[in-house]
């Protein structure tokens, strides 16, 4: 065992701190929308795995997107 301590995260849907059994993570990958290959830009959204309106939400790609800087990107 390491440690006594139950790890926790903050479902990044409703904020709620959680164990780490009550949570899931849904990864999005953004690489192409910088047209880089997959995998090289990505985001964890945390969630409340019991909890389906945090499900639903960490599901929205959109909510998450990575959003181009102006002078970063040019195409
Ligand atoms: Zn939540």
């Amino acid at each position: 065992m390491i440690g006594s301590k139950t790890l926790m995260w903050h479902c990044d849907v409703c904020g709620a701190e959680r164990a780490d059994a009550l949570v899931d993570v849904v990864r999005h990958d953004f690489s192409a929308d910088f047209g880089f290959p997959a995998g090289t830009i990505s985001r964890n959204v945390k969630h409340c795995k019991d909890h389906l309106p945090c499900v639903a939400g960490a599901l929205d790609r959109e909510r998450w997107r990575i959003i181009k800087r102006g002078s970063e990107v040019r195409s």
